[in-house]
């Protein structure tokens, strides 16, 4: 299949420009995270708005043609449908949502931003709270312009950040997960198998030779291309780029406990690899890109922990970590394993271990729905936050800082977006269940052959690019839909042995 229809062809080149300003944009933004002077922020801020009036200005010339193509529907194929598909989605978006709510909410991000960092600082939830009321209040006002199911604003938040999402999915997904996830880290902590602090921890690395394990591993372990993907450093990781011919990761060096930056390494390349990957006949078509948000997390998850944290990959690795870090010498595969594998509950989201992450997910997403349909109010949050981590996970944050005030999500209005990182762990757990059906994945990893992993990858996700919907695509790819099973029959596998 590929492009045929005389009205795809044309809607193609129109949407083009869009495509080149907002790649464009992308990769202005990785230069504001790896190279950019500091004061030449305000400069770059009107840069990246004015390009985001052009792309949305020459947006309108797309949604004549798109008009004409999607009555054309029964005529086209597979591919040029997801062509139809993802720009009416553009279109919902950009055509609802009035530019005043948007032009407003960026103002609140980059205001109640600055706010939050102050707030967190001093651990001042009240500081921050008018903010939050404010974001939250534009946020339902977005909703009612989008539209949503089933009653339910949050679903229309829902939906932006991940197609088709529904609060029934979820409430679904985690009625099944978190007892399971309960019972699962119940039995590990009370065997004793997995330690939850290491001597690692404490020891402190020289940057540069922590610089050379990573490049080692995205070269000589992974395999990126070098000709196509680069890796540089910034205060948040995140990948980026502006075609598969050009893709970008960060990551950081916090000069201790190394196993934080190569497990960034890894995830990021997780990210790079299903953009490297993608067919290369979706080119510059609005269609170019992943599934979704939460296949792409899938990626980055299945890289990190099911590749990155096994038993095969700590053999594989083990020489490079002996050659440049000396002070790795006297710990056997074993000790190392249980290094990257700490099991510890604890109080932040982006410092917890596989079996403890999707808690942390699951609080948020109870209070994102709950605050959408005003079933509680913004004040409520720090105590709800509290009672509910020391209920999932035994844990109480000793000040708001530790607790309801540790992500910049809610502060920039990434709304919706939580669930995404769960859902990902998900479609990890599926990626693992099939995907073992026809690879040893722990042998091929122990070897370094990694080129059968990436071809199954390939096959089943990343060469589809957004064709299809992400439900669908997890029917056709990985045999049915959502199934959080599959995430606890790994998790069961490896830690409990069964
Ligand atoms: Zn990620």
């Amino acid at each position: 299949m590929s492009f045929s229809d005389p009205k795809i062809l044309e809607l193609i080149k129109a949407y083009r420009p869009v495509w080149a300003l907002s790649r464009s944009g992308a990769l202005l933004e990785w230069d504001v995270e790896v190279n950019m002077p500091e004061r030449a922020s305000e400069s770059r801020g009107l840069i990246m708005a004015e390009l985001a009036l052009i792309g949305q200005e020459r947006m309108k010339a797309v949604y004549p043609i798109l008009q004409e193509a999607s009555s054309r529907s029964k005529n086209l194929n597979d591919d040029e449908k997801g062509i139809v598909r993802i720009v009416e989605r553009l279109k919902k978006y950009y055509t609802r949502i009035p530019p005043e709510i948007l032009e407003e909410e960026q103002r609140l991000a980059v205001e109640g931003t600055v706010v939050w960092r102050e707030a967190r600082k001093n651990s001042d939830f009240n500081r921050f709270k008018p903010y939050l009321e404010k974001m939250l209040a534009l946020k339902i006002k977005e909703a009612e312009k989008l539209g949503y199911e089933d009653n339910h604003p949050y679903n229309a938040m829902l939906d932006l950040g991940e197609e088709g999402l529904t609060v029934a999915d979820m409430d679904s997904m985690f009625s099944r997960m978190i007892p399971g996830l309960k019972r699962i880290l119940e039995k590990v902590r009370a065997s004793g198998k997995f330690p939850s602090e290491h001597p690692l921890e404490e020891i402190k690395y020289d940057v540069q030779s922590m610089t050379a394990v990573n490049q080692k591993i995205v070269d000589s372990v992974l395999n990126m291309p070098k000709d196509r993907f680069r890796m540089d450093t910034s205060t948040h990781p995140f990948m980026t780029g502006t075609s598969r011919d050009d893709i970008r990761i960060t990551t950081r060096y916090e000069g201790v406990d190394f196993r934080n930056t190569m497990y960034s390494v890894i995830h990021e390349s997780g990210h790079a690899i299903y953009e490297l990957q993608l067919d290369k006949k979706l080119n510059y078509t609005p269609i170019s890109h992943a599934a979704s948000t939460a296949f792409h997390e899938s990626q980055s998850r299945f890289w990190e922990n099911i590749v990155g944290r096994s038993m095969g990959f700590v053999t594989r690795v083990k020489p490079i970590l002996r050659e440049n870090l000396s002070f790795v010498s006297p710990y056997n595969d074993e000790q190392l394993y249980m290094y990257f594998n700490l099991v510890r509950p604890g109080m932040i989201r982006v410092d917890a271990d596989e079996l403890t992450y999707n808690f942390h997910v699951a609080l948020r997403y109870e209070i994102e729905k709950k605050l959408f349909a005003g079933k509680m109010t913004v004040g409520e949050l720090p105590s709800l936050w509290n009672e509910t981590m020391s209920d999932y996970l035994g844990v109480t944050p000793p000040n708001d800082a530790q607790g309801v005030l540790q992500d910049v999500h809610w502060s920039g209005g990434s709304w919706g977006y939580f669930p995404t990182y769960s859902l990902g762990n998900i479609i990890g757990g599926m990626i693992w269940y099939n995907i073992s059906k026809d690879l040893d994945l722990g042998e091929l990893t122990a070897k370094g052959d990694l080129a059968p992993i990436k071809a199954w990858l390939y096959e089943r996700i990343h060469r589809w690019g957004a064709i299809y919907p992400p439900k669908e695509l997890a029917r056709r790819s990985l045999g049915e839909s959502y199934n959080p099973e599959r995430l606890l029959q790994y998790l069961e596998r490896k830690y409990l042995g069964n």
